[in-house]
């Protein structure tokens, strides 16, 4: 098949057998449940997105010669590259970045994985079949166009122990196995996009260092309503009385997350890429996976940020608020726009081979938008809610706007400095609110902060990752200290 429609996509989910929990209710439909059809129908506007934007979105299959999304694509060149970011923005336009997960988010990290296959056969072949079943997934999710969740990392029991995994039930493993399957137990955290999901990805997150751990090292992709599998959703963002007007991002862009339990689930042989081992599981991320999906996560942290400095921009007209201390705060926000958009093209432009015929962005110039984004965002957030103030919540709802006795009111005392008017007025400093201060606002700070790992994690990774990983060049501090190192000794020389 080739790439989807919204409404192919909607049909695909309407009404199958999943097991997700939201609140009080195990959920029928995700696509006309109260709280969850706003999302569906976000994201089948991100299928709709790549044919209204063909030329940017869709690609000929290598093979096929179908149309798929640009974002499977396996990039061999700075052109691939540059074709693959305009389909990555028009796909974060569409939700003004406020979704993480965006189908495209797992088609470009399984597009790095089939580009390095080699990288899943292991010593001496011993994962050969797991490489295999990759590749075959890869192709079926660019052709099937499916919408992938994932999960890669273990629940937190016990922090001072997170390291201990040999005999935890907790963490997602090996319970048994028949001649066509293995079954797995445990819980991985944290799914989102689960409700909008057609599978479940399951690939390694953090090395597993013990001995002896060989059943937790596992990964493969699931349909959604594979029995056993259960989801349970947080709180939706929503209330049964939200209105478009009254909260324009959680009715449209709340992706959900979901904990998710395996309650021995079977999984078919032919659908795993690491059964049990531990080598494989611990190098295959280190190469593919972070150079691509950096370029598709700060395409999408870039809109967020381009939407944000329009919005709080916006936001000053509107009250008149030309003071020094809105403008220094706006100029902050336009130097995050810029510094992320630099950090894009000079990855792209840097961009180099990583072996197997494999061209991926400069790992250089996005390693630390892992951690400066963690910082930029919530501080862009901060920024609106600085020049916001109370406005934010000055914001008559739809329902006090269509109110006769009250409208000719609220458009003499909700009047804006320039000619927007009380109800453009009270739209965008909603927009804002649900932006910086709703639950859905809360909830996607905490996405920023953590959905690449903590700044901490991220920041020591900076200072100790490996120079070289199998033979191929990567992000160190030694290079950045070696650079240092020269004009350290230059001056120590001279001064002792
Ligand atoms: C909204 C949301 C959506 C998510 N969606 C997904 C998803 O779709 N799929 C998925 O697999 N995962 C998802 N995640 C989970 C995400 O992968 C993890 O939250 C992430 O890996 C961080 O792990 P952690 O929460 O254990 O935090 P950690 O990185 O362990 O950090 C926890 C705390 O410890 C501190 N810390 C960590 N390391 C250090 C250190 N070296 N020194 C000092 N302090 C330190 C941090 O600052 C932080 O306060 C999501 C998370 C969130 C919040």
């Amino acid at each position: 098949m080739p790439a989807r429609t919204g409404e192919q996509f909607l049909e695909g989910i309407r009404g199958d057998t999943r097991e997700l929990w939201l609140g009080s209710d195990r959920v029928e439909d995700v696509t006309t449940h109260p709280f969850l059809a706003g999302g569906a129908r976000a994201i089948a506007s991100v299928f709709d997105a790549q044919h209204k934007y063909a030329d940017d979105c869709l690609m000929p299959d290598p093979e096929t010669g179908e149309p798929i999304n640009v974002s499977h694509m396996i990039p061999r060149s700075l052109d691939d590259l540059l074709r693959r970011r305009r389909g990555l923005e028009r796909i974060a336009a569409t939700t003004v970045g406020m979704m993480g997960r965006t189908p495209d988010y797992m088609n470009v990290t399984f597009a790095g994985f089939a580009g390095r296959s080699n990288d899943w056969v292991g010593l001496d072949g011993a994962n050969a079949r797991g490489a295999e079943n990759l590749v075959r997934f890869q192709k079926r999710l660019a052709r099937d166009d499916l919408s992938l969740t994932h999960t890669l990392v273990h629940p937190t029991v016990n922090r001072s122990k997170e390291m201990e995994i040999l005999g935890n039930p907790v963490p997602m493993h090996k319970v048994g196995e028949t001649k066509d399957s293995i079954i797995v137990s445990g819980a991985r955290i944290l799914a989102t996009l689960a409700p909008y999901a057609d599978e479940l990805a399951v690939y390694p997150g953090f090395p597993l260092m013990e001995d002896g751990t060989e059943d937790y090292a596992l990964s493969f992709s699931i349909p959604m309503s594979t029995p056993g599998l259960i989801f349970l959703c947080r709180d939706s963002t929503l209330t049964p009385q939200s209105t478009p007007f009254d909260r324009p991002m959680s009715t449209r862009f709340d992706e959900q997350d979901a904990f998710v339990i395996f309650d021995e689930v079977e999984v078919p042989k032919d659908l795993v890429f690491i059964d049990c081992n531990r080598e494989v599981y611990n190098s295959v991320m280190a190469i593919s996976w972070w150079p691509n999906i950096m370029q598709q996560t700060t395409v999408r942290a870039l809109t967020k940020l381009e939407f944000a400095y329009a919005l709080a921009s916006r936001m000053a007209e509107a009250v008149g608020d030309k003071s020094d201390i809105t403008t220094d705060m706006l100029g902050e926000l336009a130097c995050y726009v810029e510094m992320t958009r630099n950090a894009i093209v000079a990855s792209e432009q840097l961009c180099r081979d990583y072996g197997d015929g494999v061209v991926f962005p400069d790992d250089r110039a996005l390693h630390p938008m892992r951690s400066l984004l963690t910082d930029w965002i919530p501080r862009a957030l901060e920024i609106i809610m600085l020049i916001g103030s109370h406005n934010l919540l000055a914001t008559p709802s739809r329902a006090m706007l269509d109110d006769e006795r009250l409208r000719p009111l609220i458009d003499v005392y909700l009047a804006t400095a320039n000619d927007e008017g009380a109800e453009g007025r009270s739209a965008l400093f909603r927009l804002a609110w649900d932006f910086v201060g709703s639950g859905l606002a809360g909830r996607t700070e905490l996405y920023e902060r953590f959905y690449l790992g903590s700044r901490a994690r991220n920041r020591k990774l900076m200072h100790l990752s490996a120079k070289e990983v199998a033979g191929v060049r990567m992000t160190s501090a030694d290079e950045i200290r070696a650079r240092g190192a020269q004009l350290l000794d230059g001056i120590l020389a001279v001064s002792t």
